[in-house]
């Protein structure tokens, strides 16, 4: 499957409001028919399905209406950010099957953002400020209320070079001085109240090195880098509504007041996917990272693109489940549900049947010759019988899981209990013939009788049996870790709740069973291939799995049990 860019479809699906902006642009032939996004990343931590939604749409968009769609690494910030990210964001978009036109970086726009902000020192409309910023942060005033003038508002233009010069050289002392710009502090929009421009990190920088010591903040880079690159629509999530006008103002000084309305980006905000029982801050994902509260950024419990890959979701699926929640202007909380029902749903179609036995119990076929050997033969995948057929041996001696058999079932209990007959899938019809125990009374060994008329295909198979068993030859299985993944966290929106997020993992989100079994053909698969465990759910070989210790992680049951089980 590819993104959506085939026009039959996407003509009859309706437009999204940003598809609708941009396509009543491109009519009116605006920026001469143009169209440029860009997905601005800070390299300072993994992408996360947030993330994923907005490639889905900058890039999505460009390759919908014949635009380009670049990269740009929003480096501003020397101390967190390293080039470990950058790789891994840049392996996690073409994953998601997207592809840039260029890489930029805001720090190749370093030279000309000092030399911007130099020019707006000249023309008094910037100074240096050398307050601390608890003196900055109460002068601000509040939405209602207007902010006071800084002391150093009105320091001579001179002064203010030679100080911004001192940012820079290592004379000034981080922390000492910032750069703000000298607009109005009485503006109802508090982002106009002097915003800082530059401040002092005494940090290498992973591209610049020791260049530079005055970083431009998030506001005086973004909407110039934008400009510098022609961008046309710059698409960022709502929380950069109120800094929409700051954004513009900038733009307008970088233009000299000239040909305003001509080749100027357009930012427009859609809303951040939130997601329900996990938190999607690279602050907090770092700190789960960082002290061990998780096995890394990958791990398959985090909300990160790396994490879900190893989990096993498709690309697709993850763009599946954006296409389904899509791109609107309220904030609102999605449910993970959903997300598991599109990767269920994918995976559906791409999935390879094999049979695994999870928590495994011997049953024997005391009629079954020992020493007898078959070979069955199984679809590899029903959606898809272009992926044709593999083998799987049955005997005498089989594993099944714990549940399916009980000594004093309730009446509707279809499974194997003494007396009833049962499917072993792909095989024969078998009747229970009882059970043995040890001395505490736990069942050790199950027994039943085959029809040797029923094996699958034959003509007695048609007989109607309520239950069908999957199953493994005890002695042609493989042993195999398998890890059962749950929600991270145990409430459903960690991020408004006042506890520490940290006391709100989930303590069951990881469970590992060391001794399970798969079929031999399992043990054949790659990690990331697609898996379906017959009536268990889907799973895929994990990046650690070896021939000597298999490990198969699940992706997803094969049902919503769990939004059931809470309710
Ligand atoms: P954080 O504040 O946690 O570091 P961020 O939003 O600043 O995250 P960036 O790396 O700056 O992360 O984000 C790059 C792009 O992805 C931005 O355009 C941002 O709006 C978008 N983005 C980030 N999180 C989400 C989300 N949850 N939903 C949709 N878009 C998102
Ligand atoms: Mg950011």
């Amino acid at each position: 499957m590819t993104v959506n860019n085939n026009t039959e479809t996407t003509e009859k699906k309706s437009l999204n409001f940003v598809e609708e902006i941009v396509t009543e642009e491109l009519k009116a032939g605006k920026n001469g028919g143009r169209l440029q996004t860009r997905f601005p990343p800070e390299p300072n931590g993994y992408l996360h399905i947030g993330h994923a939604k907005a490639i889905c749409m900058d890039f999505g968009i460009a390759q919908k209406y014949g635009g380009v769609c670049n990269l740009r690494l929003d480096d501003t910030n020397p101390i967190k950010e390293d080039t470990e990210y950058v790789e891994a964001i840049k392996e996690d978009i073409k994953w998601l099957g997207f592809e840039w036109g260029n890489i930029y970086h805001a720090s190749d726009y370093f030279q000309q953002l000092w030399d911007f902000a130099e020019r707006l020192i000249k023309e008094g409309k910037a100074y240096i400020d050398e307050q601390t910023s608890e003196e900055i942060a109460a002068q601000k005033g509040t939405p209602t209320q207007p902010g006071t003038n800084s002391p150093y508002r009105d320091r001579p233009i001179e002064e203010n070079l030679e100080l911004f010069y001192k940012m820079n050289s290592g004379e000034a002392e981080e922390g000492s001085m910032v750069l703000r710009a000298k607009l109005d502090m009485a503006n109802p929009n508090m982002h106009f109240r002097d915003p800082i421009m530059y401040r002092i990190i005494n940090k290498e920088h992973h591209r610049t090195g020791s260049k530079w010591k005055a970083y431009p903040m998030y506001d005086f880079a973004h909407g110039q880098s934008d400009f510098f690159e022609g961008v046309t629509h710059s698409i960022c999530t709502l929380e950069f509504v109120p800094h929409r006008p700051l954004y513009d103002h900038y733009i307008d000084e970088l233009k000299e007041g000239k040909d305003l309305n001509d080749n100027r980006p357009r930012q427009i905000e859609f809303n951040r996917l939130n997601l329900t029982y996990t938190v999607m801050s690279k602050r907090k994902l770092l700190a789960l990272v960082k002290e061990g509260l998780v096995n890394g950024w990958d791990d398959p419990r985090m909300p990160t693109i790396c994490g879900y890959r190893r989990r096993g979701y498709s690309p697709e699926s993850i763009r599946k489940f954006i296409d389904m929640i899509g791109y609107t202007k309220f904030d609102a909380l999605n449910d993970f549900a959903m997300l598991e029902a599109a990767v269920r749903e994918d995976l559906n179609t791409r999935a390879t049947r094999v049979s695994a036995v999870l928590n495994p119990i011997k049953l024997i076929i005391t009629n079954y010759p020992e020493g007898q050997v078959e070979e069955l033969e199984c679809v590899n995948n029903p959606e898809k019988p272009e992926e044709g057929k593999h083998t799987i041996e049955f005997s005498r001696e089989l594993w099944i899981e714990q549940d399916d058999f009980m000594e004093d079932a309730p009446k509707k209990y279809f499974r194997l209990t003494p007396g009833n007959e049962v499917r072993l899938k792909s095989a024969y019809i078998v009747k229970c013939t009882g059970c043995k125990k040890d001395e505490e009374g736990n069942v050790v060994e199950v027994y039943c009788e085959y029809d040797p008329e029923s094996k699958s295909g034959m003509p007695g198979s048609d007989r109607k049996v309520k239950g069908t068993l999957h199953w493994l030859s005890c002695a042609h299985c493989v042993p195999a870790e398998v890890r059962l993944y749950d929600r991270l966290f145990s409430v459903e929106n960690p991020s408004i709740d006042e506890r520490d997020f940290r006391e709100l993992l989930n303590p069951d989100s990881l469970k590992v069973l060391t001794n399970c079994y798969v079929e031999k053909f399992a043990a054949t698969m790659k990690p990331l291939d697609y898996l379906q465990f017959q009536r268990t759910g889907y799973f895929t070989m994990d990046q650690d799995s070896t021939s000597e210790h298999l490990i198969f992680n699940r992706t997803v049951g094969l049902k919503d049990t769990w939004s059931k089980k809470n309710k």
